[in-house]
């Protein structure tokens, strides 16, 4: 089997979760799938490794756990971008329209330095709200961002559309 179907088959659908019409894509069983996480890390090694990347930023919470993955593989810093009050030092914020409500995300001011290329990681893409805002704040500090990666894509949501205009590059995903 593909590695795409096989993430597809792991991941479970949970109906009117977090609010009613919502379907929530529970990525629990991927992650509790220790042949399947292997997989995915050599994945997004082979997708990454000829690019010039100085950091991997990853979204709270499910992002850090590929993110941090992604880093290890391509041996590279790893940058916590986290909800709003979580990092105790100096921080900068962009505040965001979700699928479901608004949210607010920070980055420690001095995180990413000017220059770098930077890729945002997290485990799935909707409206793009998240992701944009991540990329905000990295190119706020005057760095790059070199791409986005996610795990799932929503293709019937704009996400994907919205990051390849605002940041003229192609996300990636998995499926
Ligand atoms: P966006 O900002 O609308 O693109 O939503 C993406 C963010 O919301 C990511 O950080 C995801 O972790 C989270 N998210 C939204 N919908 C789902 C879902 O169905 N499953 C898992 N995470 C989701």
């Amino acid at each position: 089997m593909q590695l795409s179907e096989k993430i597809k088959h792991a991941i479970r659908d949970v109906q009117d979760y977090p609010k009613p019409g919502i379907v929530f894509k529970d990525i629990t069983p991927v992650l509790a799938d220790p042949s399947l996480m292997h997989e995915i890390a050599r994945q997004l090694k082979n997708d990454f490794q000829s690019q010039k990347i100085d950091a991997i930023a990853a979204v709270e919470a499910r992002g850090f756990i590929f993110g941090s993955i992604l880093a290890h593989e391509l041996n590279c810093r790893f940058i916590p971008i986290r909800k709003a009050g979580k990092l105790p030092y100096k921080v900068r914020r962009r505040e965001y329209d979700l699928e479901y409500g608004t949210a607010c995300i920070e980055m420690h001011e001095d995180a990413i330095q000017p220059g770098w290329q930077v890729l945002v990681q997290d485990d799935l893409l909707a409206t793009g709200g998240t992701a944009s805002a991540a990329g905000e704040l990295i190119e706020s500090v005057g760095a790059k961002v070199a791409g986005f990666s996610f795990i799932i894509n929503l293709s019937f949501l704009p996400g994907y559309k919205k990051l390849q205009e605002r940041f003229g590059v192609n996300p990636q995903y998995l499926i």
